[in-house]
Parts: C-alpha cells; structure tokens; sequence
C-alpha cells in the first residue's frame, strides 16, 4: 500500500507544494510546530532514513538544505530546525522547522494557520529557491 506521502507526490492528496525536482519533494506540514514547518521527502518510498541508498540520502540533505535556505529567507526566525523521526509516517522525511525557541522543535506544540497563510508561505518560499 503506498504511503500518504507518496499518494501526496501523486497529486491525490492535495498539498501546499514548497519544491520538487525528479527525486525529491517538499511541503508543508499539514499540522505544523510553528509556520513555515516544511517535509522533505524522496519519491522512493523508504520507511527509515538510514535505509536509503547512500546517493539517496545525500540527494535528500542536498535538496533539504536548498529548501531550508529559502526557508530562512521566507520565514523570519533565529533558524532552521532539523529534525528526523518518522513515528507516523512510515516514508522518510525531513522537518525543516523554523526556530524561535526551543518549543517549535517539539512536537507537542502546534500552531494553527488558515488555508491562505499555508499558500501565501509555500507561495514566498519556492520564491527564494535557486
Ligand atoms: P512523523 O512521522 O515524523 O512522526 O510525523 C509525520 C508528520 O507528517 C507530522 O508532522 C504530520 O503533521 C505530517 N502529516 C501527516 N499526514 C499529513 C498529510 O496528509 N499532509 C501533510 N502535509 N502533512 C502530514
């Protein structure tokens, strides 16, 4: 059964798409630690990180570290968090987290964001990608 990502990078579940190139996609996190909380993700479908093939995974930070810096750009903050876990999902992705203090890393603590501010951010950061 393909993962919720997967059906996501297939366009049959709808998303705020930050970034894609032929291996990797980017977009926000539907239920987000604080604005800007942004997935990376490979199209392959991998359950664990460490599992990916070493090209794989270095495309993966590669891509993740082009998205951060438009990130940073697009969202002011102190900087972007890193964070892999994966409990939920079982298809790897990386959180990108835009950091004011220590409590948008956990993910206990949530922010709410109405449709229009999830387009106008995923809009403002694919403008900063190069
Ligand atoms: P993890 O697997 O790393 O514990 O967490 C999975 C993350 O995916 C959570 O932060 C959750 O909010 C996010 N997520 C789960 N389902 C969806 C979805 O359908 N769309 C989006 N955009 N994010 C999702």
């Amino acid at each position: 059964m393909s993962s919720i990502f997967t059906k996501i990078i297939a366009g049959e579940i709808p998303c705020y798409k930050v970034a894609e190139d032929d291996n990797f996609f980017a977009f926000l996190d539907i239920n987000p630690n604080a604005k800007g909380h942004t997935l990376v993700v490979p199209k392959k479908e991998v359950n664990k990180l460490f599992d990916l093939e070493e090209d794989t995974y270095n495309g993966l930070m590669h891509f993740a570290r082009r998205v951060a810096i438009a990130l940073e750009k697009a969202v002011p903050c102190k900087r972007v968090g890193v964070s892999v876990v994966g409990l939920e999902v079982p298809h790897v992705h990386v959180h990108l987290i835009p950091l004011n203090s220590m409590n948008d890393i956990d993910f206990k603590h949530k922010v709410s964001l109405k449709p229009t501010e999830f387009e106008e951010i995923a809009t403002a950061i694919s403008s900063y990608l190069n």
